[in-house]
Formats: structure tokens, C-alpha cells, sequence
């Protein structure tokens, strides 16, 4: 990445650009003339722009201070009808006979506020959850209103969630069971028949067509769910023992989440509708075929088969779904069954932006050099000097390994005690200068020799951000996954640093040092200079999957606060939830202290400190309240 060709002019144009936005954001968000990252908001009368800076100060103004989550309630309703539009596209244009019942799977996104928006907006699409545990399906039953929307219950299954699940049909809810072992089977029949209600049975297959990217694992022979030939056609066998057969509607199977290749999606439909077939031949009536997730995001922009990428639309996904399945069925001459998908990531990523300032940057940039050695410096710190006097172009490798030489001589004569505190920081400017001044040749070499290539990356500046990598985006740290980030204002200034992105947590995996766009990935990214007195204030983007409940407490940094908004068509905000997030009274009881005792231990200490004669009463007062008001303080940095 060069920043800094001055030839071509600065412009909005070239930030977008630079940071990929037009690519990765689906068109959701872009970048004001005024240099501002704005969501275009999806409305009932066309998309609304509001600027990202212009919701910054409505969440200053309600007291609600970064780290923010940012969650735009508009693009979940997008992406839901983006969803079911595009089957619904699909399944005419191609004269499939029919339907489509999308299920979003809690533990994407738990949070009661994005769940009940799926539930209340997806009521019109019959949109229904899935649910991977008693808890997911407690939560299923209470928030879904229309009983033709489906609950997908998968995961393993004790008596307790099967009864529950059993005693929902009787409500009529579309509970179905998807079958993860056949232990499981022996338990449904058996709460089946002493609740004396049917079950809806489904069967997760365990298929051998393997998918690129990270989740690869969860499809091929030894993945970890789903049912075998084998133990498929025991299902059939135990079921049309206990007259149950006709319960066995729905055929499921998931190939792994963020599925970067169409080719892949579909070689595992065509797997699945063998199954299909050969169960409709065994006299299994079924009527569903689940596809689980896997519909990707394209986090990098690069439209790729790269695993943060995907090489497909979402309309491509659902013309290749529903056209492989028909083309298969209709050989057999079977009846289109309804199609189910379980897209999880597709649905929320794009709604929750992590919002954050700067509070702090090291450079590695030399304070200014003497015109000339001072007296009496040690002969290593002369042919120091001399190194960084004879650097040209035509010998930076040279140069570059003298440098290194020297000052790994100059720290070894500082340990020994023959070169003083002072004349080792002036060695260090030296070094420091010489590496600079070798970076910024670079660029004109023909060829960069691979040493040199990671200089820039040395040299980055380190931002310090004020967010916890593993409270808000735990996926980074644990999985190495990219998420677009950027500056959210000052777009109109060219970004003149290269830097990497420390959190709080002073742990060395809290960083960001991994940047993906368009242009390549990069170990850098460009930043602006802060100014002082100002905030500076970037964003982390395709966050609403996973990221919220996956999060810990490392260091004890709590949940962040979080901001829902809704834009109206006039593109006025409204600011429909805010959560205060974690206090540290919050975070210490999570780890077992009691906030209360605490407090008082440390009242104690100050009383006895006052009996002592070292603080007199009013000090202890003091001490008292900032201990107090400490403890219903944010966790991050408060201004
Ligand atoms: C995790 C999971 C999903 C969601 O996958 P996405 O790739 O996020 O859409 C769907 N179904 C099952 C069974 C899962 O385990």
C-alpha cells in the first residue's frame, strides 16, 4: 500500500479506495464529501444517509461513551428481506414448486434486541429460529408469534428439551427434532409416546463433500454431528418399527459456516438430494430439506474464494440452491420439498459496528539528531553514525545489516556498563533514523530483499485503541478472521501513517495487525495523525455474527455499550435501545467478588490508615468516594 504518492490528488474517491468500503459493505455503507463513513439506511421510501460521526454525537449526548457497539436495526430487516426475496426470485423464475422457510440460528446473535427484531420483522416471510439448546429453545417459543414460521431444534437433546419441544407442538408450533446421534432417536420415541404427542423428526446427514475456509472440519467423515449411511438407515428401520416413519419430514445437513466457494454449496445440495431420493424410496415422507448456514460475507471485499470472501451473491446462492434441486428431484419424479436454509451470518454481520476511540500512539520515529557527535561516545556509536551517513540506494541491504550489527554491539556495551543511559538513547536515534531513512527508499527498489520487506511493519505506529480484541471481536484474536476497519471521519485527509491497533488489554494478542481490502492483504493500515484535543474515531465493520456472546473478559474489560438505532426514511435517528454496558462492580462479580464486601474491606484499611495518623478523615472521605464511584464506572477508559 503507498499512501503517500503525492502526485495524485486526496479525495474521498481514493479513501474508499484505499479501505475497500464500496467492495465490502454491500452498498450499506460509503463515505460523505464531507469525508465521513455514512450507512446508507434501507427504508420504506428508498435508502437514508446518515453519517456515522452525526450518531457518535447523538450517543455523546445520551451519556453514552465509547466503546460502542453500534447496532442499525434497518439492516437486519434488510438482509431478512434480501434473504427471502431471493428465494422467493428464485423458486418463480425457475417454476420450483415450492417454498422457502428461513430459520436464523440464535447463537449467531443471542441478544434479546436482534432476535426479537427478527422475529417481529421476519413474521412476514414466516421467517423462524433455530435453536442448538434448551436455553435457544426457550428462547424460540417465547419470541415467535406465527406458527407457520419453523423452530429447528439441532444439538444434542436430553428428555427435558424433547419434552419441551413436544409440548410446543401441541401449540402448535413447527417444532422439529434434527436427529445428532441415534441415542436421540430412542429418546423422542420414547417422550413421544409418553406425552402421547407426534414428534416432526428431521435428520442431520453427515455428507462427505468437503468445503474450503476455516469450518471445514464440520463437513466430511469425521465431522462431529450428523448421522452416517449407516445409522440413517437404522432411523428408518426404529422409526417404521415404532410407527413413526411418517414423522420423518425433514433432511438436514451443514456444511460449515462462511462457505467461500458457490461450487462447494452446490456439490453438497447434490450430495443431500441422493439422500433425499433413496429416503422418499424408503418410504420416508418427506417434505423439508435443510441446508443449514454457510451463506458467506464478503469481509475482505475481494469477492474471492479466499476464506474471508465468497465468490457468490446471495441471489446466486439461492438460483444455484433451488435450481440443483430441482434438476436432481425431478429426474425421480418426487415433489419439491421446502426449502430451508439456516443463514446466520448472513443475516446479522452487517448490522453491529464497533465504534472506538484512539487514546494514545507510539511512533518509532527519531527525536531530532545532533549536527554532530558530542564528545567522548564509544567507537560503535561513531561507525553507527557513519552507517546512517553513507545510505543510498544502492546498498540498503548493506546498510541495513551494519545497522543492526552496530546497534546489537551498542545494547550489548550498555549491559556491560561501558556505554552510559544517554549515549544509548542518542544510539538508538541513530538506529532508529537509519531504519526510517532505509523504509523510505524502499519504494524505489527494483526488487525488496526479503528482509527488508517487513521494515515498513517495525516501523508501524501503534495505535492505542480503547476496546478489548477479546471482549468485542474474540473471532480476531481466536480464528484470525479480518474485519473491515477504518477511520469513521477525516476521510477527506490523506491518511499519512501506517500503524497497527492495540487494544487495552496489555495482553500481545490484543491487536489488530491483520487488514484485508481489495488492494491485498496488509500488516498495516493507514491512519491520520491524532490531533490534540480532538477524538479520533475508527470503526470496526461485519461484526453482528458471533462476535457479542463469543467475547470474554479478559483483564476484566465488560460488555461494551450498545446503541440500536433505527433511520427513518427523513434520515432522522432514532435511538430505539442503549444499554449501558458493564460496570466493574458488573465485571467483579462475575469472578466471584461481591462489590459490597470489597468496599467495606477497604473502608477497613482506610479506618485503621486514619487510626494510625497517616490520612485524616477527610482524605479517607475522599479515598472513599472515587473507591465507590470506581465501582460503578465503565471498564474501558473514561474521559
Ligand atoms: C452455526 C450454525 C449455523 C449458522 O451458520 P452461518 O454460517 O452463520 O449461517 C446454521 N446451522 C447450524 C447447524 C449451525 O451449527
Amino acid at each position: 500500500m503507498n499512501t503517500t504518492e503525492k502526485n495524485i490528488e486526496w479525495n474521498t474517491r481514493r479513501a474508499a479506495e484505499l479501505y475497500g468500503i464500496e467492495e465490502w459493505s454491500s452498498g450499506y455503507f460509503g463515505i460523505s464529501p464531507a469525508g465521513e463513513v455514512v450507512v446508507r439506511a434501507p427504508t420504506t421510501e428508498g435508502d437514508a444517509t446518515v453519517s456515522l460521526m452525526e450518531i457518535v454525537d447523538g450517543m455523546q449526548q445520551r451519556g453514552l461513551q465509547m466503546p460502542v457497539l453500534l447496532r442499525l436495526e434497518n439492516l437486519v430487516d434488510k438482509r431478512i428481506s434480501i434473504l427471502n426475496d431471493s428465494f422467493a426470485q428464485a423458486i418463480e423464475s425457475s417454476g420450483y414448486r415450492g417454498q422457502y422457510r428461513g430459520a436464523f440460528p440464535i447463537k449467531v446473535n443471542q441478544q434479546r434486541h436482534v432476535v426479537a427484531e427478527i422475529a417481529r420483522f421476519g413474521e412476514r416471510y414466516n421467517h423462524g429460529l433455530e435453536a442448538g439448546s434448551k436455553a435457544e429453545l426457550m428462547v424460540a417459543l417465547a419470541m415467535l408469534t406465527n406458527r407457520e414460521s419453523l423452530i429447528i431444534c439441532n444439538g444434542y437433546k436430553d428428555a427435558e428439551f424433547i419434552s419441551l419441544g413436544l409440548q410446543a407442538r401441541k401449540l402448535g408450533f413447527k417444532c422439529f427434532f434434527v436427529l445428532e446421534t441415534l441415542s436421540e432417536l430412542q429418546s423422542v420415541i420414547e417422550r413421544s409416546r409418553a406425552l402421547n404427542i407426534e414428534p416432526l423428526i428431521g435428520v442431520r446427514l453427515k455428507l462427505s463433500t468437503k468445503v474450503e475456509g476455516h469450518w471445514s472440519a464440520d463437513s466430511g467423515d469425521r465431522s462431529l454431528f450428523g448421522l452416517n449411511t449407516n445409522e440413517l438407515v437404522t432411523v428408518i428401520d426404529t422409526l417404521r418399527d415404532a410407527n413413526l416413519l411418517h414423522c420423518f419430514q425433514l433432511l438436514h445437513f451443514h456444511l460449515g459456516s462462511q462457505i467461500p466457494n458457490i461450487r462447494s454449496i452446490r456439490s453438497g445440495v447434490l450430495e443431500a438430494c441422493r439422500y433425499y431420493i433413496e429416503l422418499v424410496g424408503e418410504g420416508a415422507p418427506l417434505g423439508y430439506l435443510d441446508l443449514g448456514g454457510g451463506l458467506a460475507i464478503d469481509y475482505d471485499g475481494t469477492c474471492s474464494t479466499n476464506g474471508h470472501s465468497r465468490n457468490y451473491s446471495v441471489q446466486e446462492y439461492c438460483i444455484d440452491v433451488v435450481e440443483a434441486i430441482q434438476e436432481s428431484l425431478d429426474k425421480h419424479r418426487i415433489p419439491h420439498p421446502v426449502i430451508v436454509t439456516e443463514s446466520g451470518r448472513a443475516t446479522v454481520a452487517h448490522t453491529s459496528i464497533l465504534l472506538f476511540n484512539i487514546l494514545d500512539v507510539t511512533n518509532f520515529e527519531p527525536t531530532a539528531l545532533p549536527a554532530d557527535l558530542p564528545q567522548g561516545c564509544h567507537e560503535m556509536i561513531h561507525n553507527l553514525w557513519l552507517s546512517l551517513a553513507s545510505i543510498h540506494l544502492s546498498n540498503l541491504q548493506e546498510s541495513y545489516n551494519d545497522v543492526m550489527y552496530y546497534r546489537d554491539k551498542i545494547r550489548d556495551f550498555f549491559h556491560s556498563g561501558d556505554i552510559s543511559l544517554r549515549h544509548r538513547v542518542l544510539a538508538e536515534n541513530i538506529y532508529l533514523a537509519a531504519l526510517q531513512k532505509i523504509a523510505s527508499l524502499l519504494p524505489q527498489m527494483k526488487r525488496i530483499p526479503a528482509e527488508l520487506e517487513s521494515l515498513p511493519q517495525l516501523l508501524a505506529d501503534i495505535y492505542y485503541g480503547n476496546f478489548s480484541v477479546f471482549q468485542s471481536l474474540p473471532d480476531s484474536w481466536a480464528i484470525g478472521q479480518v474485519f473491515p476497519v477504518m477511520p469513521i471521519h477525516r476521510l477527506n485527509e490523506e491518511p499519512s501513517r501506517h500503524a497497527i491497533i492495540a487494544d487495552l488489554t496489555c495482553d500481545c494478542d490484543g491487536k489488530l495487525q491483520k487488514f484485508a481490502s481489495p488492494e491485498g492483504e496488509s500488516s498495516t493500515i493507514a491512519l491520520h495523525p491524532i490531533k490534540a484535543g480532538e477524538e479520533y474515531y475508527l470503526g470496526v465493520f461485519l461484526v453482528g455474527a458471533y462476535q457479542e456472546t463469543l467475547g470474554d473478559l479478559h483483564n476484566l474489560f465488560g460488555d461494551t455499550n450498545v446503541a440500536s438505532v433505527r433511520i427513518n426514511a427523513d434520515a432522522s435517528i432514532d435511538f430505539v435501545h442503549e444499554i449501558h454496558g458493564d460496570s466493574i462492580a458488573d465485571v467483579l462479580s462475575y469472578v466471584e467478588y461481591e462489590p459490597n464486601s470489597l468496599y467495606q474491606q477497604f473502608r477497613q484499611t482506610a479506618e485503621q490508615a486514619v487510626r494510625d495518623g497517616i490520612i485524616n478523615v477527610a482524605d479517607r472521605q475522599q479515598m472513599l468516594a472515587a473507591y465507590s464511584e470506581g465501582l460503578r464506572g465503565y471498564t474501558y477508559f473514561e474521559k
